[in-house]
């Protein structure tokens, strides 16, 4: 078949570029929205990394100002502060809670939060937050969402949502920081959960080193505060041992003085009894064997006292915790010495019925005699010794007085030193040890009492003493306390 050619006409001529017009329009136009669409994708990353970058510059800021101190309150205001200029938040607040598992809030800075809307927000913090901050590591609460408790609390605080970022070390809860916002709703992308958590743990970090500093200065200063304790202590221990130290020299240079004079004394005595003895008439003997007599008993008082003391000072001394009547105590010391008393006159002045304390006889007898034995050594011819005693509100009080020369103030408190005497006529002629006061002054300090000497040099001595009831302790065998025997009262 043979084909004929026909020039198209100029009206379908102008049809075919019609379509083909429209097609290339059609082409135009998808061009043109994928354009817009890729260049609102390039916008949108765009505004992404603007955000990133300025988060990053956010995170860059408080880590260095955070970072600066190991301030802790420092560091709380701070992180408040970043959370209110740095990301919008009109109120905030930071909290450092205790390390027990109650997790109270320790320490804390706000910002934009009234005080008495703060502390709202605490006072939820059982209830709410925590449970809130134990769930998630960016919590976020916002009213339109919210259960009914949570929206009442956020109602409160007039906020409409509430960001918590739990702060963690080693996964152990030591706080959280807070964020709201009063009008706008906030919602959370992954990339900005990541970056509260990354502004939590940056929080976390500094506060924790802040904690860690302080705690390091803590332990130095109780280290140091040891190290000068222990150094106090040691200077002290050495004053002491030195003290003793002298005490011991004294008391062995003391002791072998006082045990070599009545020994040479006796010797001397003995060797010329032993080899003259037919030469030496009987007056001599009787004086000298009367010398060998007191010289013995001046040692062996010097050995008793020695004991005594030793024992005292070990603590290996017993006390017979008996009930006691003081002025009958006295008046057997009183018969001991009245050979001895000679003219002075022994006095005894103490209100009757006298109330009866529960102490150690024979320790109380051994204190008396010192005291009254002294009075009577200084006592002048005539003299009046005078024992007397009165209750006190919790115990008694004794006090012993003589018309000797007295004892001058600045010697008052030294007669009471181990082997302290003074240096006089009368001591020179009675030789004695200088251990009788301190022997006192201890079995009176065993009793709970105290003992001291009130004098004026050439106004006798006065010598007091109390002693508490002690109706609290055992009564040994031979008396009776609480459990027997009621006890007298004055
Ligand atoms: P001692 O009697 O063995 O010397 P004490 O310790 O009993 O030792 O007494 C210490 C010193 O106190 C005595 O040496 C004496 O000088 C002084 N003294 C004690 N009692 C009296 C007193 N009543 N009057 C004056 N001096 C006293």
């Amino acid at each position: 078949m043979r084909r004929i050619y026909k020039p198209k006409s100029k009206v379908a001529k102008a049809d075919d570029t019609l379509v083909e017009l429209r097609k290339a329009n059609e082409e135009l136009d998808r061009n043109a929205q994928t354009l817009i669409r890729t260049d609102l994708q390039l916008h949108r990353a765009n505004e992404r990394f603007d955000q990133q970058i300025s988060q990053l510059h956010t995170l860059h800021r408080i880590g260095s100002s955070i970072n600066s101190t190991f301030d802790l309150e420092v560091i709380l205001s701070a992180i408040s502060e970043s959370m209110a200029k740095d990301l919008d938040f009109e109120k905030s607040g930071i909290v450092f809670l205790e390390k027990k598992i109650s997790h109270k809030p320790l320490q804390s800075a706000y910002t934009g939060f009234s005080a008495s809307e703060y502390r709202h927000f605490l006072d939820n913090f059982d209830e709410l937050l925590l449970p809130a901050l134990q769930s998630e590591d960016v919590y976020l609460q916002t009213a339109a969402y919210a259960p009914e408790g949570w929206a009442r609390f956020l109602a409160s605080l007039s906020i409409s949502s509430l960001l918590l970022l739990p702060m963690r070390m080693k996964s152990r809860l030591i706080g959280f920081i807070a964020g709201a916002r009063t009008h706008v709703t906030l919602r959370l992308t992954e990339a900005e959960r990541r970056f509260y958590a990354m502004y939590a743990a940056q929080a976390s970090g500094a506060i924790e080193n802040a904690r860690l500093y302080e705690a390091l200065g803590q332990a130095n200063l109780t280290l140091e505060e040891k190290v000068q304790e222990r150094t106090k202590n040691l200077v002290e221990a050495n004053e002491r041992l030195r003290e003793l130290d002298q005490v011991k020299s004294n008391f062995i240079s003391l002791v072998s003085h006082e045990l070599r004079t009545p020994l040479t004394a006796i010797k001397g005595f003995i060797v010329t009894l032993y080899h003259y003895d037919k030469e030496i008439s009987e007056e001599k003997r009787h004086l000298y064997l009367s010398v060998l007599n007191e010289e013995t008993d001046r040692l062996t008082r010097l050995i008793t006292e020695l004991l005594d003391i030793s024992r005292i000072e070990s603590g290996r001394i017993d006390i017979q915790w008996q009930v006691v009547s003081i002025p009958q105590a006295i008046q057997r010391v009183f018969d001991t010495l009245a050979i001895k008393a000679g003219p002075v006159k022994l006095v005894k002045q103490f209100p009757e019925p006298f109330t009866d304390i529960v102490a150690d006889p024979d320790k109380l007898e051994q204190v008396f005699m010192n005291l009254i034995g002294n009075s009577l050594k200084y006592s002048p011819p005539g003299g009046i010794i005078t024992v007397s005693g009165r209750r006190q509100q919790d115990g008694v009080l004794i006090e012993v007085r003589d018309e000797g020369p007295g004892i001058a103030f600045g010697e008052q408190e030294k007669i009471f030193d181990k082997f302290y005497r003074l240096d006089n006529e009368t001591n020179r002629k009675n030789p004695g040890t200088g251990l009788g006061l301190p022997i006192c002054r201890a079995l009176v300090n065993l009793h709970g009492g105290k003992i001291w000497l009130e004098s004026e040099e050439g106004q006798g001595c006065h010598f007091l003493l109390t002693l508490p009831l002690n109706r609290d302790k055992r009564v040994t065998a031979g008396g009776e306390g609480e459990n027997g025997c009621p006890l007298k009262s004055a």
